[in-house]
């Protein structure tokens, strides 16, 4: 694979946002894990994006922790009025809290995505692009990331060129087939 720019140079990564691919002089490196960009214009709308998703999985974090504590607070006055030894309980209660908290929040972010995207998506599903510099573009599911459970890898006509691109569940949407029931 060469550069886009440097035909005479091979190519080092993918531009996390149009998918062009470039050489180590070009690279644009958005920070560790991140990936890299491919411009100036690519890698503002790529910061911007990636803020936006850092944004929404902080959120997700303090609330997962207010609601850990209040419940693991809840259970603990609960056995404290009946006499119960509450402290001995305190780690006991504070791990079962989280692991409920986790599994009502992924469940409700599961039902969410199955209801207003049609989630979850498998190869061969046509999806149009809901965010970020190819917003409007329909694709197809090419195949599941590797990555993550809740990302795919599509493929997509860009100005005429056939490209594949990572987008989570977030970033897209199904648009035809009824979608399925959502798995818990
Ligand atoms: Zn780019
Ligand atoms: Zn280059």
């Amino acid at each position: 694979m060469r550069c886009f720019n440097h035909k005479d140079k091979e190519a080092v990564a993918e531009c996390r946002f149009c998918g062009k691919n470039v050489c180590d002089q070009c690279a644009v490196q958005l920070g560790p894990g991140r990936g890299v960009a491919c411009s100036t214009q690519c890698e503002r709308v790529a910061r911007a994006a990636l803020r936006k998703h850092e944004i929404r999985q902080r959120l997700a974090a303090v609330a997962f922790i207010v609601v850990s504590l209040a419940l693991t607070v809840v259970l603990a006055l609960s056995m404290q009025r009946r006499g119960g030894p509450w402290l001995l309980f305190l780690f006991p209660f504070a791990v079962g809290a989280a692991m409920m908290t986790w599994f009502v929040f992924y469940s409700c972010w599961n039902f969410y995505m199955w209801t207003t995207r049609g989630a979850p998506f498998h190869p061969g599903d046509a999806v149009v692009v809901t965010e970020g510099p190819h917003k409007g573009i329909q694709g197809e599911v090419a195949r599941l990331s590797a990555r993550s459970s809740t990302t795919v890898v599509v493929a997509l006509t860009v100005e005429g060129e056939p490209v594949v691109h990572h987008f989570g569940w977030e970033e897209i949407r199904r648009i035809k087939n009824p979608p399925p029931a959502p798995r818990a």
